[in-house]
């Protein structure tokens, strides 16, 4: 009996010997990497080179400061900018913006306007480059809007660069936007960023001034994303309405091999995926997006892009168009991208390394120990800075890691613990414990080195960190890694968090030192005092250990850790006074805005587990019952054949092969009536907290329960009969 299944797995394998030659020098390559990279974006050069002189010199303020753009040149900087989207191909403009929903909002406008002579021009005004008003009623305001007063804004967010996207018949220009309410509240992920990035630049320049600097007038945090994302042939995983549907396998048996030969990490990459990755990077590169490593990742058929860190507004937009960019290229390449954290049950999951750190604009990265950090004091304190946000302020980094997709990867031995702590390595955590106890004399430069044993080599330098890729949170060197966020998230919410805690943090500290120092106590004084405190204080936030053990989230107790382990536990915690007022000492987001934004994540929580629910109903009752009936029908003829056969033999093979079969079509079709019930309290009419806790508490047991025996049917179905592709089809075909 043939399936689509089967048919997709002999089509698959046909096109292996057909497919062209993606190295046989009839594709074109890349070309002059210089001429492509940046070919679409409307870069401070070429706004140079359109613009007249003076109107320039006014914009560039707006542009790397992000200064109010004066009214007067708005007309001339969108005519310029027409011009050059025109000379690329565009025909239309848009407003782009990142609405609460977590992905990225378009809606095109022509350049066009027709002339009463029946002709048309091209107009693009300075009122419409700066201003939109989308009808975005449907767009996530968790309260803020109602649908009669709909009114939301976009406003043209200067600081990222305007681009073109090709598209079959004509491009589009794409210029990066807020989204705010009528009332002024943030109805996006951009505006409270680009507030905590004001934020943090504040509280670290008074640092830099009580250490004499005088030149530095900004700081800027730095990000760089690793996004990790699978690849499944698009044939079979057509036949997958969960992966489609969800970006998930919600059934799914565990393959004779999955990972555990760690065979894939690091390995060969398949030349079919190298085509793809090319054709992925040749995009971003025309976006200037600096696409650096690719590799393969643990789990088969896993991947990894990383880029070039950039300022953290611009590594944002980049890393939504990445996202954007990789699922519309597998499409082209036959595959489905899959961004989910954890797409397949019994591999590890997909996440994105969010490394942070802070740099002057004089160049200078602020997380750098120099040669001797002992006596580098405004290294020091930046560091403390870091452990007091990270210890004060765990709740609030958290939720900007939550999502029912995270939920099952945090804490899931492949993956950071919920808890947040810091990573610092032993030299470090040893320099701390210096200060701690008061030692005053000077060390020895800290950099050691390690022999490594091969005599044609130099000692290398030990790093200032190790590679523990359990911690979270992990110093690197000169940045600081967290890795809790998942695959699929928008990297402005854990930015933000991370910029609102760090200038809550500074601003302690520079407060301190300020006071200090007017009461006539010398700087360097005034920080040794200070830092020993500060890292007694905070030492308990630090942890070098296995955070993958028992052992730790015990200990992790005793220090006070939270331990939030779920997404509901987390936004439980949002509107905690202390939580709120990290986001609204600064302004970031106030409290109305907080709120508004607790009942949207709690929402899209409820909704993306209602989904999966109602799939995983509909699944398992029309899709994956019939096989196992049909199976048990066959398997009983059988058992009832064979006891005719040797009556007098007591409990038969076939019979116990009956039994089996029988016990988890039961046991599915009971799972099935208890997940509709559960699913029935969700639409329940009441409090969003307590409907989150019904989807935790209920819904997803209940969803489990019929995987189980969903699962241990596919063991035992008819191969030919089972209609989903099965793990090893979707993690080792391609
Ligand atoms: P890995 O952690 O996988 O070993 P790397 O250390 O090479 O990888 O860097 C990972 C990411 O960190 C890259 O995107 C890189 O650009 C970024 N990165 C490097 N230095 C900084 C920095 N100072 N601030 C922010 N990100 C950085
Ligand atoms: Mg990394």
């Amino acid at each position: 009996m043939s399936t689509a299944r089967t048919t997709a797995i002999l089509n698959i394998a046909a096109a292996k010997n057909t497919d062209s030659d993606p190295c046989d020098g009839s594709q074109k390559k890349y070309g002059n990497l210089s001429e492509l990279f940046g070919r679409n974006v409307f870069t401070l050069d070429a706004m140079r080179e359109r613009l007249p002189r003076d109107i320039y010199r006014q914009l560039e303020p707006t542009v790397l400061k992000g200064e109010r753009l004066p009214a007067s040149i708005a007309d001339a900087v969108a005519d310029a900018m027409k011009d050059w989207a025109i000379d690329h191909g565009a025909t239309h403009y848009t407003h782009w913006f990142q609405p609460m929903n977590g992905f990225t909002a378009e809606k095109h406008d022509a350049f066009m306007t027709p002339t009463p002579n029946g002709q048309v021009i091209n107009e693009f005004s300075g009122k419409m480059l700066i201003c939109g008003e989308p009808d975005a009623s449907s767009f996530p305001s968790g309260g803020i809007r109602s649908t009669f007063e709909a009114r939301g804004y976009t406003a043209w967010d200067p600081t990222t660069p305007a681009f073109v996207i090709e598209g079959p018949k004509g491009n589009t220009l794409y210029i990066p936007t807020i989204f705010y309410s009528y009332t002024g509240e943030a109805l996006d992920r951009k505006t409270p960023l680009l507030r905590s990035i004001t934020a943090v630049s504040k509280q670290a320049l008074r640092i830099l001034r009580l250490f004499g600097n005088t030149s530095a007038t900004s700081v800027e945090p730095k990000v760089g994303a690793e996004q990790e994302y699978f690849l499944v042939d698009k044939r079979l995983a057509a036949l997958r309405p969960d992966l489609l549907l969800t970006g998930r396998t919600l059934f799914g048996a565990k393959p004779a091999k999955g990972q555990e030969m760690e065979d894939h990490y690091f390995g060969a990459i398949p030349e079919r995926v190298l085509a793809f990755m090319q054709a992925v990077e040749h995009r971003l590169y025309t976006l200037g997006i600096p696409a650096r490593t690719r590799h393969n990742e643990t789990a088969p058929a896993q991947y990894e892009l990383a880029p070039v860190f950039e300022g953290a507004n611009i590594a944002t937009d980049h890393n939504m168009l990445t996202m954007d960019i990789l699922r519309r290229v597998a499409e082209k390449h036959g595959f489905l991208c899959i961004l989910h954290e954890k797409p397949f049950a019994s591999v590890n999951g997909s996440g994105k390394h969010n490394n942070w750190s802070l740099c002057d604009s004089d160049g200078n990265n602020l997380f750098n120990p120099g040669d001797t950090p002992r006596t580098n004091a405004q290294f020091l304190v930046f560091l403390a800075a870091v452990l007091r946000a990270v210890h004060l302020y765990g709740v609030s980094l958290r939720l900007g890691t939550i999502g029912a997709g995270n939920d099952h990867r945090l804490g899931a031995q492949e993956a950071p613990p919920a808890i947040i702590s810091v990573y610092l390595g032993e030299q470090l955590t040893q320099v701390l414990e210096g200060i701690i106890q008061g030692e005053d004399k000077e060390h020895e430069s800290p950099r050691k080195s390690i022999e490594i044993g091969v005599s044609c080599l130099p000692p290398l330098p030990l790093d200032t960190s190790d590679r523990n890729r359990t911690s979270p949170f992990a110093f690197t060197g000169n940045k600081f890694e967290f890795r809790a966020v998942g695959a699929s998230h928008s990297i402005a919410s854990v930015n933000m968090t991370l910029n609102a805690a760090v200038a809550c943090a500074l601003d302690d500290i520079a407060t301190e030192l300020e006071k200090q120092v007017a009461a006539g106590t010398p700087i360097n004084e005034a920080t040794r005092d200070l830092l020993a405190s500060l890292f007694k204080e905070h030492m308990p936030v630090v942890f070098n250990g296995n955070g993958y053990t028992k052992e730790w989230e015990e200990e992790a107790a005793r220090r006070g850790l939270p331990n939030l382990k779920n997404t509901v536990t987390a936004l439980e915690c949002y509107s905690d006074p202390a939580v709120m007022n990290t986001f609204m000492r600064h302004g970031i987001l106030s409290e109305r805005e907080i709120l508004a934004r607790q009942e949207i994540l709690l929402n899209g929580y409820v909704q993306s587990i209602n989904i999966e629910a109602s799939l995983t109903s509909s699944m398992g009752r029309s899709t994956l019952l019939p096989p196992a009936l049909r199976c048990q029908t066959e398997a009983g003829k059988a058992a009832r054949l064979a006891k005719t056969l040797v009556p007098d033999e007591g409990s038969l093979p076939e019979e116990r092969h009956f039994l089996r079969i029988r016990t988890h079509v039961l046991g599915l079709m009971q799972a099935l009536d208890a997940l509709d019930e559960a699913r029935a309290l969700l639409k329940n009419p009441g409090d969003i907290f307590q409907r989150a806790r019904i989807a935790r508490d209920t819904v997803l047991p209940a969803m489990a329960e019929c995987r189980l025996h969903a699962d241990a049917l596919e063991n035992l179905v008819d191969n030919d009969a089972w209609p989903l592709p099965k793990y090893a089809e979707l993690l080792w075909l391609h």
